[in-house]
């Protein structure tokens, strides 16, 4: 039996339809500051594509591109002023950053009322206890679709992450256990990963190592939230065409699971609804405003 699709473009349509609808009935409107250092043209692409699409949900977006011999003074500089400027809600740094700069102290100076990407520590802490603070981004998006895929309530499901990224492994860990769920954290010292990801009910590759979960990893009718983003050479396309994949081997895992996300249309359109989603929330909090509840 073929796996459903889970059509993450459609999810993250709807998502950003809410979110324009609850900035309308907000009292003044948000505003999300994006920065790209350097000029890294897939950077490019993700950043053009968070700005046009914060407009469209109604909101206000500051782009400041700096160029590649930015240093970590200049960066600081900036973020400093965009932490002190009342009128901005949100603060992308868009990652990674060039060689040379310091993207941990860069991402320190962010200040946690306006980071949006959920990776300043007193965010990160507070994901860890429990407690209300800004989500990452990613991580977020897989439980949504999770959650779209098999229902609000997700107790008891084993949730198998393959990755332990503090970008995104480490996380989703966090938020599927704030579901209720039962978690594993494999990674690339994990013994015995294929029989690890043969008990998961979710398994979530966030890896970038293209066809690494093969169909014999699957459990029959697991649901798999594909995270990886690998950009692989594809001949039947032309002469040095590329394409990309995630971590899972599509076509065969799809005749295994129940239901599984594509790549492209999977997670990546859900990273940014929630970016948008965090600043909505973000804006709220500091100036104030009701959080909308149907976000
Ligand atoms: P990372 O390199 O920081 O982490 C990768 C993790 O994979 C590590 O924790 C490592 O232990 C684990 N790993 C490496 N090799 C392994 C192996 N052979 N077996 C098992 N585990 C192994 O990467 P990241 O930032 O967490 O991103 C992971 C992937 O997700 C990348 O492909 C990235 O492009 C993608 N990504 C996608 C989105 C999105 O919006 N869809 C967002 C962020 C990252």
């Amino acid at each position: 039996m073929a796996a459903q699709i889970i059509d993450g473009k459609a999810l993250a349509s709807n998502l950003r339809k809410s979110l324009a609808k609850a900035v309308r009935g907000l009292p003044g409107q948000p505003c999300l500051a994006v920065i790209l250092v350097g000029d890294n043209p897939a950077s490019q692409v993700y950043v053009r594509s968070k700005v046009r699409l914060t407009e469209e949900a109604g909101m206000k977006s500051i782009y400041h591109q700096m160029d590649s011999t930015t240093t970590q003074g200049d960066l600081e500089y900036v973020l400093d002023m965009l932490n002190r400027d009342e009128a901005i809600d949100g603060i992308l740094l868009q990652l990674p950053l060039p060689e040379g700069l310091n993207q941990d102290a860069a991402i320190a100076k962010i200040s946690p009322q306006k980071d949006v990407d959920g990776l300043t520590e007193l965010n990160a802490g507070y994901l860890f206890l429990g407690k209300p603070g800004l989500t990452a981004c990613t991580p977020t998006g897989c439980v949504m679709l999770a959650k779209h895929a098999l229902g609000e309530d997700l107790t008891g499901q084993h949730v198998v992450i393959i990755g332990r990224s503090i970008l995104v492994g480490k996380p989703a860990a966090l938020l599927f256990l704030a579901e209720n769920c039962t978690v594993t954290i494999a990674h690339s010292r994990t013994a015995n990963l294929q029989e690890v990801c043969r008990k998961a009910d979710i398994l979530v590759p966030a890896v970038g190592l293209p066809h690494l979960v093969k169909a014999d990893w699957v459990k029959p009718g697991a649901c798999i939230i594909d995270v990886g983003i690998n950009r692989i050479e594809a001949p039947e396309k032309g002469e040095g065409k590329t394409r990309l994949v995630g971590d899972a081997d599509y076509e065969n895992c799809a005749t295994k699971a129940g239901h599984i996300t594509p790549v492209p249309g999977g997670v990546g359109p859900m990273t940014i609804a929630c970016l948008l989603r965090n600043t909505v929330i973000a804006a709220c909090r500091r100036r104030g405003w009701t959080v909308p509840d149907n976000i």
